[in-house]
């Protein structure tokens, strides 16, 4: 009888309840799942290339690592992740306590968050940056310093303006985010200026060079900012498996930085917020090389194939060294991206990040660009 009996809500104004920062909050949009668009639509075979992921799946050392763990998860994971820490530690030669596990690096950004910011104080990053930021730091009820990005002439078109970040720093400002290369933008920052940067900023500020997509960067220009991590004690470097590892369904990632400051981002996360299957599908990962090189290679291929389709159509992108390009549709790409659904394609719009104009496609394998291109082609000749 209670299977059918009407659900009473009691009349009480949550919203009003809910602390300040969360109340005026707008919930992080992810792509749109392929299972979704198929159920909708009465479609199959359709293609998603919305979301950043690894076209080439995991790792098959990861595959087989996490077979192996699956028999182990009745029990705790290691809260500490002693294998997985010790390994990225060897990776980077950094001290293991220099190591922050997060539940992707997602979570990194968010223990940043938690553990440094809060009414009254604030964190700089720049417009069209990664969703994510604005949002934990709203959450905790910090105010968000919104820098104006680069000029859309410039060479890197929208993306980080490092003067007018710096400029919006005062007395307040905890934590600086800069994604090197940036979603979705794809732009990236070189070392000589990014360094300075670094350099330029008082000690009480702390700065989130957000590497997510690190390891597809062919740029000769681009850093690696763990080299600056002994030089620069208020820098945390945020990377994933989440991305060139094909781990994104995991959830594992991690952040470094000076030890004390990993010791504070260690005690405001969950005990065992990284899985055990999550840990060791992350250590054998981090050993297959062979798989992190043909993932890039596919990827460095994919962007020039895209670029060039582009190109020969007349439609302006936007310079990228992610798994990802944006590119401008010359009309409203949420239309555009309404109407690649149609043809079973999912891409991104990022109207939510003011472009409105541009659809984020992520770098597929070479047949599956193709579809994408074919597809775009024929809404675009409606
Ligand atoms: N930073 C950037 C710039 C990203 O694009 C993403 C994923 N979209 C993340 C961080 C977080 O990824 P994850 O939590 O999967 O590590």
């Amino acid at each position: 009888m209670f299977a059918n009996a009407p659900i009473i809500y009691m009349s009480c104004d949550f919203l009003r309840l809910a602390v300040d920062g969360v109340r005026r909050l707008q919930p992080y949009e992810p792509g749109k799942p392929i299972e979704t668009l198929e159920r909708e639509l009465g479609i199959r075979d359709s293609l998603k290339l919305a979301s950043n992921e690894n076209p080439l799946g995991p790792s098959p050392l990861a595959m087989a690592a996490m077979q192996r763990e699956l028999g182990r998860v009745s029990v705790y994971p290691d809260g500490n992740g002693f294998a997985l820490k010790g390994a990225l530690a060897d990776y980077h030669q950094v001290a293991r306590d220099c190591v922050t596990l997060g539940n992707g690096s997602n979570e990194i950004l968010e223990l940043v968050a938690r553990a440094f910011l809060r009414p009254g104080l604030n964190a700089v990053f720049s417009r069209h940056a990664f969703a994510v930021y604005p949002i934990v730091v709203q959450a905790v009820g910090a105010t968000a310093g919104v820098a104006q990005p680069n000029a859309p002439d410039h060479v890197m078109p929208y993306g980080h303006d490092l003067t007018a970040l710096a400029n919006l720093v005062d007395g307040e400002t905890r934590v600086v985010f800069v994604a090197n290369p940036n979603n979705p933008t794809g732009t990236w920052i070189d070392g000589a200026r990014l360094r300075q940067f670094i350099r330029g900023l008082p000690a009480i500020t702390l700065v989130v060079v957000d590497e997510a997509y690190f390891e597809y960067v062919q740029a000769p220009d681009y850093p690696n900012a763990v080299a600056w991590l002994a030089e620069c004690p208020n820098l945390i470097v945020t990377r994933t498996f989440s991305k060139v590892y094909g781990l994104a369904g995991l959830r594992i990632g991690y952040g470094l930085s000076h030890p004390a400051v990993a010791d504070l981002l260690n005690r405001v996360r969950q005990p065992f917020n990284t899985s055990s299957v999550a840990q060791a599908a992350a250590l054998a990962a981090l050993d297959d090389t062979g798989h992190v090189a043909e993932s890039r290679e596919m990827n460095n291929a994919g962007l020039a194939q895209f670029a060039d389709a582009f190109e020969a159509r007349g439609l302006r992108i936007i310079p990228s060294v992610g798994n990802f390009i944006c590119v401008n549709v010359g009309r409203d790409a949420f239309a555009v991206y309404q109407a690649l659904l149609r043809e079973g394609v999912i891409v991104r719009p990022v109207a939510s990040y003011e472009l409105p104009e541009y659809l984020r496609i992520t770098i597929g394998r070479e047949a599956q660009n193709r579809r994408v291109v074919d597809a775009l082609d024929k809404v675009l000749s409606t």
